[in-house]
């Protein structure tokens, strides 16, 4: 009987662990926290969005976007879900093909894993962080601070080192190295982004539907829209999430945000005309009033150089045309991120190059495998990064399991 050591104890070494356990391996998972799936546990603010039925390579990133191909198409999200049934757990997909368990908790995802394994006979090590994996005669050994275990295959599952507080780190990468492999650098990507804007911190606490765009030398890099939250540091939300990728691959790119989608400047500024002219009374910080939030429309009049107290009877052409194009393309330079606690996923990782993307074996030491974030590849927001740790799962457990 093959025996395959899965270090983590995350979604895809679960994965990994169930698939190469059907296969009739004698399966050990190594997890360094108290217990198995501590950041899926956390995913989609606790309601899991645990795939998308859109997932093909065109929604994912890494040195060779083409290499997770393979693993979703042999493990596709229909596959996913149809696996997650067997496993006794329904889901619901949204219109955008985002899906979620349909008790809406996160939790249910971990406990069908964590029973599976289980009833399969997977050997589960909670608490227990390997410290080395050694190349030996006739197969692996896997040392911890209390022992070691022999072992024919290994597969490295440690995930990356976004979301630190759920268990994010660099040690699947140190692993990985000490067997001969390669780092690309690393970043975030899913992150909430630091900005230089003094309106950031007089919005703190405002969510408003914007249009999201990231600019680099006159360049729109990215575009997204939705909800986006001010904070005291900068910008955050899911609009902004889905840029944040795009708004840290350069040092000089600015987030634009589109206040009033459904009305053009044009239109905006006849509007702001119109106010100040049916309202004589009311004073120039006013004159958004039944456009955006208050405290947004006096930020915009700050923003443009007029003074909030001033009568709104001051507006002319040039002044309201002004505020309407601020309206519609407020910037924020964009000076950095939230990184290693707030991310959700880790932009580069090991080296693709290095492993077969058929099975997911290192093309530098055979019997050696790995699987989801740890390695360079990286998906949109929307459950594009589960589907990867789960069909990436599937077939490195299966590729190990091989007689
Ligand atoms: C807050 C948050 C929300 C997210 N929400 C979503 C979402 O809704 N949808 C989505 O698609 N993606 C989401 N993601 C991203 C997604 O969770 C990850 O991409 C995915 O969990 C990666 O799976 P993995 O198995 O590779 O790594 P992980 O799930 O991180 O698992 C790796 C495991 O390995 C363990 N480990 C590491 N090193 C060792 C060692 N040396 N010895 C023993 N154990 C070790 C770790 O403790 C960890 O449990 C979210 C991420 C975060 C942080």
């Amino acid at each position: 009987m093959i025996t395959v050591a899965v270090i983590g104890g995350g979604a895809a070494g679960m994965m990994a662990a169930l698939e190469a356990a059907s296969r009739g391996a004698a399966v050990s998972v190594f997890e360094r926290q108290n217990r198995v799936g501590r950041k899926l546990a956390v995913t989609g603010n606790g309601r899991c969005n645990l795939s998308n039925l859109h997932a093909a390579p065109d929604f994912y990133h890494g040195t060779d976007r083409a290499f997770a191909g393979p693993a979703l198409r042999q493990y596709g999200p229909e596959d996913t879900l149809a696996y997650f049934r067997s496993l006794g757990l329904v889901t619901t997909v949204q219109e955008d093909g985002r899906v979620y368990p349909l008790s809406d908790t996160a939790g249910s995802v971990v406990d069908v894993l964590r029973f599976a394994m289980e009833a399969a006979g997977v050997r589960v090590y909670d608490s227990c962080e390997i410290s080395r994996v050694e190349k030996t005669n006739d197969g692996f050994r896997v040392t911890w601070q209390e022992g070691s275990l022999k072992s024919d295959r290994v597969i490295i599952a440690c995930g990356g080192m976004a979301g630190e507080r759920f268990g994010g780190t660099k040690l699947g990468y140190r692993l990985l190295e000490g067997l001969g492999h390669h780092c690309t650098p690393l970043r975030w990507s899913l992150v909430q982004l630091r900005c230089d804007n003094p309106g950031c911190r007089s919005l703190k606490g405002i969510r408003a539907d914007a249009g999201v765009a990231v600019l680099c030398g006159g360049k729109v890099l990215a575009a997204s829209a939705g909800e986006v939250q001010f904070t005291d540091y900068g910008l955050s939300g899911p609009a902004i999430f889905e840029v944040s990728r795009a708004a840290l691959e350069s040092p000089e790119t600015v987030i634009s945000l589109d206040l009033l989608r459904a009305v053009n400047e044009e239109e905006l500024t006849s509007m702001l005309l119109r106010r100040a002219r049916n309202t004589p009374q009311l004073a120039l910080g006013d004159v958004f009033l039944g456009t955006v939030q208050n405290r947004i429309g006096r930020v915009l009049v700050a923003a443009a150089g007029l003074k909030s107290s001033a009568s709104i009877g001051e507006l002319n052409e040039k002044t309201a045309g002004r505020l309407a194009r601020l309206a519609k393309q407020f910037e924020f330079p964009v000076t950095g991120d939230l990184g290693a606690p707030n991310a959700q996923v880790t932009v580069g990782g090991i080296k693709t190059s290095e492993f077969h993307p058929e099975t997911l074996e290192s093309r530098i030491c055979p019997g050696l495998y790995a699987c989801g974030e740890v390695l360079d590849v990286d998906g949109d927001c929307g459950g594009f990064n589960l589907q990867w740790a789960w069909s990436s799962g599937r077939l490195a457990g299966k590729s190990a399991a091989e007689v």
